[in-house]
């Protein structure tokens, strides 16, 4: 039987990693279809990959990843009926936006301007301040490692695990296919449009969006009840602008570090680490990551 994924060996992931970090990978797969899903984890038996939706909250820290790595973009149908949106796990969530858009469904604006794929958005319960993918999930196919086969899983059993960052994916393990997103609300085409593109410009004028990044790099910490703006507290501490080779902690928004060169894996994750020190011997507050190292 043809096996429905691609397979290329020696693979450069500068360009599926936001950040541009040169990382080359010994092998890469990327399945297009269920039955490719299914096949793939079939023949990797109990090697263990990494799966990469459009990396943008993921840091390759070596210049070589052994492990075997699979990219989900080739996974990209999308379709409406009875207020259902179905999506693969590869699509963008711009792509996702613009789609819900163009059926009238709004509660997908905030979804536009986050560089990430739907698989990746689930695994990280990606959103803003005010909304996340979560609210929005109806079900999710998905390749269970432990039981060796494709299951459904439902609202019910995802529903207790959404948190800030959080989701039923880290808690067991599995390869997300493809899910199913409520899309009951609608509205205006230009009111949709309008919160796009304005939730858009005000991330622009915030973000360091000229040099290439993964998002913010830590998590917003609670010490004894009250949280602390990690900006603020980079800021304070002397960092915005400070740098371990090509990384920098960014100059307009030190939540973020930034790409302005070549930085390397090592580069990205020393200055994360310096930050952490940092933080802590100034204000005893523990920085958590929110990006993935691999
Ligand atoms: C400029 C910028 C702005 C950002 N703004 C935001 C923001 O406002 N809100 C926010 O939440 N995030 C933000 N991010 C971070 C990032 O875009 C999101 O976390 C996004 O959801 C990650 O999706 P991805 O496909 O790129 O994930 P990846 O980086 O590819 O993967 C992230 C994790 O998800 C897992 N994963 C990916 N696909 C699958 C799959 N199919 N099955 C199982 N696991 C999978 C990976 O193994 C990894 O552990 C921003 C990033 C950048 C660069």
């Amino acid at each position: 039987m043809s096996r429905e994924y691609i397979q290329i060996q020696d693979f450069d992931l500068c360009q599926y990693n936001s950040f541009r970090i040169a990382s080359n990978a010994k092998v890469v797969f990327f399945p297009y279809s269920t039955e490719g899903v299914r096949q793939l984890f079939l023949d990797l038996g109990d090697i263990k990959p990494v799966i990469l939706g459009n990396g943008s909250n993921t840091i390759f820290s070596n210049d070589i990843c052994t492990a075997p790595v699979i990219i989900s973009s080739f996974l990209n149908k999308i379709s409406f009926i009875n207020n259902i949106i179905s999506v693969g796990s590869g699509v963008s969530l711009s792509t996702l936006s613009w789609f819900a858009l163009e059926k009238l469904r709004t509660g997908f604006e905030f979804l536009e301007d986050i560089p990430g794929s739907v698989g990746g958005a689930l695994y990280m319960n990606a959103g803003t301040y005010n909304d996340c993918i979560g609210d929005k999930v109806h079900s999710a196919l998905v390749y269970d490692y432990k039981a060796r086969k494709i299951l459904s899983i439902d609202k019910q059993q995802l529903s207790p695990f959404w948190g800030k960052r959080d989701s039923f994916f880290q808690h067991f393990p599995c390869f997300i296919i493809s899910c199913q997103l409520e899309a009951y609300l609608t509205d205006s085409y230009e009111d949709i449009l309008n919160r796009q593109l304005s939730i858009k410009q005000k991330r622009y004028l915030k973000q360091p969006r000229n040099y290439p990044s993964a998002g913010s790099v830590f998590k917003r910490p609670y010490v004894n009840g009250e949280s602390y703006y990690v900006w603020k507290l980079i800021d304070e501490a002397g960092l915005r602008g400070y740098r371990i080779g090509d990384a920098q902690v960014s100059t307009k928004h030190p939540g973020f570090i930034v790409n302005v060169g070549n930085a390397s894996g090592k580069n990205v994750v020393d200055l994360m680490n310096y930050c952490k020190k940092m933080i802590y011997q100034k204000y005893n507050i523990q920085l958590n990551e929110e990006w993935i190292i691999v």
